[in-house]
């Protein structure tokens, strides 16, 4: 069978691949610890569970919903963007999709023509690339400095800027470096593609997942321009623990929602009605869960970073958000003989059992990512057989 050009360039998500290589020699019968998926470890809140189970009950989850969404939730999406964000948009600005990856991908199809550029800050969350190169355009890799905590600065955006730039991502907090853009870094962003028409992408998905006295602005509540410059993108997987439910959600501009809302009713129809009902309650029901769950991540990530650094050759900036540590181990690379940090994941999972993603993956060739959305006892595991991996192969 003959497959498409495009089918012949994608490439799979390399988190997903990383974790069900994990699971496939778990499966053989393996200690294989993983700290691969983005992917909370908590179960869904019992109140969401239980507004699911009722509507699954009443008959209504039990048919085709509005291509957009169901009116509840829509309005929900208003009620919240309210609530967190301090901005008024109607129901008519949002549309409900299949997960926030698929708000990106409807919306990067509605955006682009072929050849049409976005700017993508390195290193990257792995399908903005692949999404845009689905709809015709062409990704341009930004590289921020990781003194910089891999920031990117107008000056490099400007630089890649071109007549055909259409539209720059934004995810803060980030995935995969937990960084978080301050406010006066998001303005002058915001400015340069309000000068330059440039669609700002703002994948808020972590914006609730911040850790100490680290804040989260949302880009669009800077100004009335940027607002109207931004494509708010959002959804119940990370804050809510939810990923299963498919549920995410898109808030901007009304020409925008209603080309995306074209694309979702010609490829899925609607996202799953009993998860819409669910993410009702998610969005407007009592948030303690969400304070809960927030608090573990940063117990958490204040024991697992302090243990990274240790490991010899590793050097790791604290992040500030989401759930990952992305440190930096081009000295254990160099110490341990390797030149390339994916054949040193590759046999951290064939020798010493612990599957993490690299960071080629993400842009960045001297990284790794651990996500320490897992128990605590799976980390400090994992910390053990890594540092035991480094000082094993630095002998020899
Ligand atoms: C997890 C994630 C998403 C997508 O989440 P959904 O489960 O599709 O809602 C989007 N962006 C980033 C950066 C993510 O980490």
């Amino acid at each position: 069978m003959k497959l498409s050009k495009r089918a012949q360039n994608l490439k799979p998500s390399v988190t997903l691949a990383a974790s069900a290589k994990a699971k496939e020699l778990k499966a053989q019968g393996l200690d294989i610890l993983s700290v691969t998926l983005g992917e909370p470890d908590f179960s869904t809140p019992k109140n969401i569970q239980e507004a699911a189970i009722a509507a699954i009950q009443s008959g209504k989850a039990s048919f085709y919903t509005p291509t957009a969404g169901i009116p509840e939730l829509r309005q929900a999406i208003v009620e919240y963007i309210e609530k967190y964000y301090g901005l008024t948009y109607t129901p008519a600005q949002t549309l409900v999709t299949d997960g926030a990856k698929f708000a990106l991908y409807a919306l990067f199809q509605v955006i682009l023509d072929e050849g049409d550029e976005v700017i993508i800050p390195v290193p990257y969350w792995v399908s903005y690339a692949e999404q845009v190169s689905l709809a015709g355009g062409t990704p341009i890799f930004v590289e921020g400095l990781e003194a910089n905590q891999f920031k990117v600065t107008v000056d490099d955006l400007e630089h890649a800027r071109t007549t055909k730039t259409q539209a720059v991502v934004l995810n803060t907090p980030s995935n995969p470096t937990g960084m978080i853009y301050t406010k006066d870094e998001l303005q002058a962003i915001g400015e340069w593609a309000v000068a330059h028409d440039i669609l700002i992408v703002a994948d808020d998905i972590y914006g609730r997942l911040v850790y100490g006295d680290a804040e989260f602005t949302p880009i669009a509540t800077i100004s009335e321009a940027i607002r109207q410059q931004t494509m708010i993108i959002n959804g119940v997987s990370k804050t809510y623990s939810m990923t299963g439910w498919r549920i995410g959600f898109a808030v901007g501009n009304i020409e925008l929602i209603k080309a995306m809302t074209d694309i979702a009713s010609q490829a899925t129809s609607n996202p799953t009605a009993v998860s819409q009902y669910a993410a009702v309650e998610a969005l407007t029901g009592p948030q303690d869960s969400v304070e809960t769950m927030r608090q573990a991540f940063e117990e958490r990530l204040n024991k697992l970073h302090a243990l990274v650094v240790e490991i010899p050759g590793f050097t790791c900036a604290k992040p500030q958000g989401a759930f990952y540590l992305f440190p930096n181990v081009k000295e254990a690379l160099d110490m341990c003989g390797y030149t390339d940090v994916t054949t040193f994941t590759d046999d951290l999972l064939n020798e010493a059992h612990v599957a993490l993603v690299t960071g080629a993956g993400f842009g960045a060739p001297e990284n790794i990512r651990i996500s320490y959305a897992s128990d605590w006892d799976t980390l400090e595991e994992t910390v053990k057989r890594i540092k035991a991996f480094v000082e094993k192969k630095r002998q020899k």
